[in-house]
């Protein structure tokens, strides 16, 4: 299926590591150009000169999205570099631990590191994507619908993205802009193979968090997140906003006893 994304400008935040490196590298193998709006350099520039090699452009603006004039600064040298933004991808994020007891500032501070950059970036983004008739796509986390316990923060960003998903789907639809999220729940990256790695037993551990996922008991790849984002960034997925798609082997909604083995 041509997916009709060959050309397209695509601005992936934290794109330089785990999942945002797995969509950096599904849109460019569909053709596109992208932005890599990433803090730390080193694998952001890596990326650049890897595709660089090729003819490709996956040029690295280098920005904290924690401070918001850094998020407008982002998307004008996007649009300085490519003249066009057709595709925003909120990426970047992290489950930080700030809990109830953490206080006021510290939940503002998880708020500024998870939420505040997704609606900078949309809001910053928004007269480029109403030219090109774009898409959004958010990353969220199950941890929206399931809580966790000990990262207000973190869960509050994330139930907000999904709330900000429906809402924004309808604000723009008058644009052309459809807007979803992909949630994923236990995905394989570098950094999750890093903590399980602090364990006292990680193949053990990874074994025990396996057998909770009901589909093929694993965890899910980095590329079927990247895939299921360039999907529905496509024209391919033309009716498709407001939506909110788990792509995590079913662990979120399927009955326990489907994991334990006790069906
Ligand atoms: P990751 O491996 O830590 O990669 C995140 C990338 O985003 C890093 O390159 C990081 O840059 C960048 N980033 C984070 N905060 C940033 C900021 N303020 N400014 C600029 N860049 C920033 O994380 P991941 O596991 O791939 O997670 C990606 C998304 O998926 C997140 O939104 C996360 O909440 C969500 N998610 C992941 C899982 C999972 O199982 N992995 C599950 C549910 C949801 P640095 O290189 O500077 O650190």
């Amino acid at each position: 299926m041509d997916l009709l994304l060959k050309d397209k400008v695509v601005l992936v935040t934290g794109g330089s590591k785990g999942i945002g490196q797995g969509i950096v590298r599904s849109f460019l193998a569909e053709g596109t150009r992208v932005a890599n709006v990433n803090r730390s350099p080193e694998e952001g520039r890596a990326l650049e000169a890897e595709f660089a090699a090729s003819g490709q452009e996956c040029v690295f603006i280098q920005a904290d999205l924690s401070d918001v004039t850094t998020c407008q600064r982002a998307v004008e040298q996007t649009i300085a570099k490519f003249g066009r933004l057709d595709v925003l991808v909120n990426n970047a994020g992290v489950n930080d631990g700030v809990g109830l007891t953490a206080g006021p500032d510290a939940f503002l501070g998880s708020l500024q590191r998870n939420l505040l950059h997704v609606y900078a970036m949309a809001h910053y983004s928004l007269p480029e994507l109403k030219k090109s008739r774009g898409s959004i796509i958010n990353i969220g986390s199950k941890v929206s619908v399931t809580g966790q316990g000990g990262t207000s923060g973190y869960a509050a960003a994330k139930g907000a993205i999904n709330g900000l998903t429906r809402e924004w789907a309808l604000d723009l639809a008058e644009h052309h802009i459809r807007v979803n999220t992909v949630i994923p729940a236990e995905v394989w990256t570098p950094l999750y193979e890093n903590w399980l790695n602090t364990m006292p037993d990680p193949a053990g551990k990874r074994r025990e968090i396996e057998a909770m996922i009901p589909f093929e008991q694993r965890f899910t790849t980095c590329a079927e997140i990247a895939d299921a984002v360039v999907f529905l960034a496509s024209e391919r997925s033309s009716h498709t906003t407001g939506q909110i798609i788990f792509v995590d082997g079913g662990y979120t909604h399927f009955d326990r006893k489907y994991s334990l083995g006790s069906k």
